[in-house]
């Protein structure tokens, strides 16, 4: 083995540790913050199942029944493994969500290193990475999309946009990504009489739009409408409800950005590509 090999495995290595630890703490940001508005409205914790944890409590608990966790229930993914999904104090299933989130913040955080290396972009991608893993687990639970994290993802997408010399272009991905859900929401309206879309998704919109201007919010948006319009079809043919029941928007928006943001990141003319594909060369 090579002196560089074994440099890039501690690399990778202490970049994994790192990205399961920010996983770790994101699943806690998960958990609390829809708490934390729901109490705003009024409505408690226990009306959300099995949920009853202080939302302003910074210790890691059970949802279920409350107990603080210990420093070797609380290690990422070994714990989840060794405890096989369950609460050691009330047995009561741990969701998949923990680990499978830990596991994408990580692959996130490798992903972006891998594509970077040890840089400042690597880090911003990092974060952009990690909001949409925080959004889309958010409202697929809840249906909610915290203006915390869409207002400051925003904020970080317009300050990572002037760092990488794309400013213009991160307002104008705000304003259309904005704009452009608010006109399809204001139609679905005016045709169907009730709301196809939150102000969360609009919000969320103009965060997208900020960290992939025009052209990838272009690309993320059609990923999302596609992939959307597939799975709530799916959804109803295999439900007979109809089309009454909500299907979260915010979660195929984060595929979407996370897709176009790998696609622009790769340097592919994917425009040029795609109209080759269409006419047929
Ligand atoms: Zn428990």
């Amino acid at each position: 083995m090579t002196f560089a090999l074994v440099a890039d495995l501690v690399l990778y290595g202490l970049v994994l540790f790192a990205g399961l630890a920010a996983g770790s703490y994101l699943n806690v940001l998960v958990t609390r913050l829809p708490l934390r508005i729901l109490a705003a409205d009024g409505i408690s914790a226990d009306e959300l199942g099995c949920a009853r944890m202080d939302p302003s409590s910074v210790r890691s608990l059970c949802p279920c029944c409350g107990v603080s966790l210990r420093w070797y229930d609380n290690v990422p993914l070994v714990s989840y493994i060794l405890l096989k999904g369950k609460c050691r104090s009330c047995q009561a299933a741990i969701s998949i969500r923990y680990p499978l989130a830990e596991v994408m913040v990580a692959f996130a955080a490798l992903f972006a290193v891998a594509l970077f290396g040890m840089t400042w972009h690597a880090l911003g991608a990092s974060l952009f990475f990690w909001l949409l893993i925080a959004v889309a687990i958010i409202d697929f639970e809840t249906g909610l999309i915290p203006d915390l994290l869409s207002f400051g993802g925003l904020m970080l997408g317009l300050t990572y946009a002037a760092f990488t010399g794309a400013g213009t272009e991160a307002v104008w991905g705000a304003v259309l990504g904005y704009g452009s859900l608010w006109a399809l929401a204001t139609a679905y309206r005016v045709s169907s009489g009730q709301d196809g879309m939150g102000q969360g998704d609009l919000k969320l919109a103009a965060m997208l739009g900020a960290w992939l201007g025009p052209m990838g919010l272009w690309l993320c948006l059609t990923i999302a409408f596609v992939t959307g319009t597939l799975f709530a079809l799916v959804f109803v043919l295999r439900r007979s409800e109809g089309l009454q029941m909500a299907v979260p928007f915010g979660p195929f928006l984060c595929l979407g950005a996370a897709t176009a943001f790998l696609v622009q990141e790769s340097g592919v003319d994917w425009i040029t590509a795609w109209t080759n594909f269409v006419l047929g060369y």
